[in-house]
């Protein structure tokens, strides 16, 4: 049995953040990754390569722009390149990662699967064999994985895995592809692959693309996407066959079964929080959506955090390092409460092409809240960027609560939206008010321009 200050479960975002603040405290912390790697699921196969992607397909519609009907015809991309620059960035990200881990001190990353046996022992099953250990404080930072829904036929799709994994099992473009399931994954994966060329249809169960997104920004992209890309709403898929030429999916829309057939199928069907074994065994509670967690990221046995993708607030990477390093404030506080993250200020990015961005409350979220706001807008119409860039399309739209004027939100959908909506969200966890960001020099000529003129428009 070793015995450490603190140990983590999972070496992703909600996991080494804190691992490394603990470390350099002088705490002695062990990480624990099957993975035997850093940074978890958003370098492995989710945020970091599908933007490799991404923004390959960005440049390739502004480069199009111009050689639509130019000498060299139509521009097109070698999807291998494009497969081959990904897994450059992704290996380039892990030797990054090697370099940190080597230069910490008190910090190791030990392979393997954490089992807790009770509230301080953690069980490693190693490579080498089991390891106990002994941990004054244990973070819970174990993630989540793509769920698979008991549909027949499911595991004739593709998943985020097969493209975005380092060495990806698809490394030729598909002349078609069925993408089962309209959120952000389904949709993103939709531009990018339509943009390439290929023939794309989404197929969506709810009746509005993105469900839980505020319905009028989500009004505002859809239009805006590729109109090559047919978008089926309202369809449950019942099942998915193979054929000849792929698979066909089967799905019901309220009247009969109706199918689709393409060369692949994507499943983007949700993901689930990972579990630890032995963790509700212990006595730690697991609510639906993940280990329950509060905004100190303590779970009910209060040595014991959960951050991250595991506790199912606020799923995305830069949630789960603002997570990860208020934990590692409250352990160092001896448990107390020297930290709190505030999940509704954490920005929301849907890289679609072009993109959709919120943060906070939006117009929906906070009429269900009963806030009452006003609106300050502005249209990328008039932007100086978006003009140069020939992507006029959409808007920049703050909320402020109604009386103080103070920011409570906002969405930006197109040009830069995933950029633009850190400086928002920067504004409404710091609870700057529209005099704040109207009195700023946003800088011409770039899109946050719009910020400041949104915040005008109100006066
Ligand atoms: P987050 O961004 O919330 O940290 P990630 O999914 O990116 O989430 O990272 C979680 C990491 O935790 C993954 O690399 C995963 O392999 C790892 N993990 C999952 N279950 C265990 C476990 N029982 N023991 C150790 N590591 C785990």
């Amino acid at each position: 049995m070793d015995d450490v200050d603190v140990l983590t479960i999972g070496a992703g975002g909600g996991g080494y953040p804190a691992a490394f603040r603990l470390a350099a405290a002088g705490r002695r912390v062990v990480m624990v990754d099957p993975k035997g790697l850093m940074s978890g699921n958003c370098l492995a196969e989710g945020c970091v390569p599908s933007k490799a992607v991404r923004e390959i397909a960005h440049h390739l519609l502004r480069h199009r722009r111009f050689h639509k009907s130019g000498l060299h015809g139509e521009v097109s991309v070698d999807y291998s390149e494009v497969v081959a620059h990904k897994d450059q960035v992704q290996t380039r990200r892990y030797e990054q990662h090697d370099a940190e881990l080597r230069a910490a001190p008190n910090v190791a990353l030990l392979t393997g699967t954490a089992r807790i046996d009770d509230p301080h022992t953690v069980a490693v099953d190693t490579p080498e064999g089991l390891r106990r250990f002994n941990a004054r404080n244990i973070i819970i930072a174990s993630g989540s994985d793509i769920s698979v829904p008991p549909i027949p036929g499911l595991e004739h799709c593709l998943s985020s895995r097969d493209l975005y994994a380092l060495r990806p099992s698809v490394s030729t473009l598909p002349a078609s592809m069925l993408v089962i399931g309209g959120g952000y994954v389904g949709l993103e994966t939709a531009s990018f692959f339509s943009a390439f060329g290929t023939r794309v249809t989404v197929v969506e169960r709810e009746a509005q693309l993105l469900p839980g997104m505020d319905p009028d920004m989500v009004a505002l992209l859809a239009p805006l996407l590729d109109p090559n890309i047919e978008i089926i709403l309202r369809a449950e898929v019942r099942r998915v066959e193979p054929t000849s030429q792929g698979v066909r999916v089967v799905f019901f829309d309220g009247t009969a079964e109706q199918h689709r057939s393409a060369a692949q199928a994507f499943q983007a069907l949700g993901r689930h929080p990972v579990i630890p074994a032995g963790l509700r065994e212990i006595g730690v509670t697991v609510g639906a959506h993940g280990v329950q967690a509060d905004p100190t990221l303590q779970t009910n046995l209060r040595h014991i955090y959960a951050c991250g993708d595991v506790n199912g607030r606020t799923p995305l990477f830069h949630a789960a390092v603002r997570q990860s390093v208020a934990a590692a404030a409250n352990i160092m506080a001896g448990d107390r409460h020297a930290d709190a993250v505030d999940f509704l200020s954490t920005p929301t990015t849907v890289f679609t092409l072009p993109a959709a961005a919120y943060v906070g409350l939006t117009r929906a979220s906070a009429a269900a809240a009963g806030v009452s706001i006003e609106e300050g807008a502005y249209s990328f119409a008039e932007d100086s960027r978006a003009q140069i860039f020939g992507e006029t399309q959409g808007e920049i739209r703050l909320f402020f609560q109604t009386g103080s004027l103070r920011l409570v939100g906002g969405w930006v959908v197109g040009i830069d939206a995933g950029n633009l909506i850190g400086q928002i969200g920067l504004a409404v966890s710091r609870g700057l008010d529209a005099r704040d960001l109207a009195a700023f020099a946003d800088q011409h000529p770039m899109s946050a321009e719009g910020i400041s003129r949104s915040a005008r428009s109100l006066f």
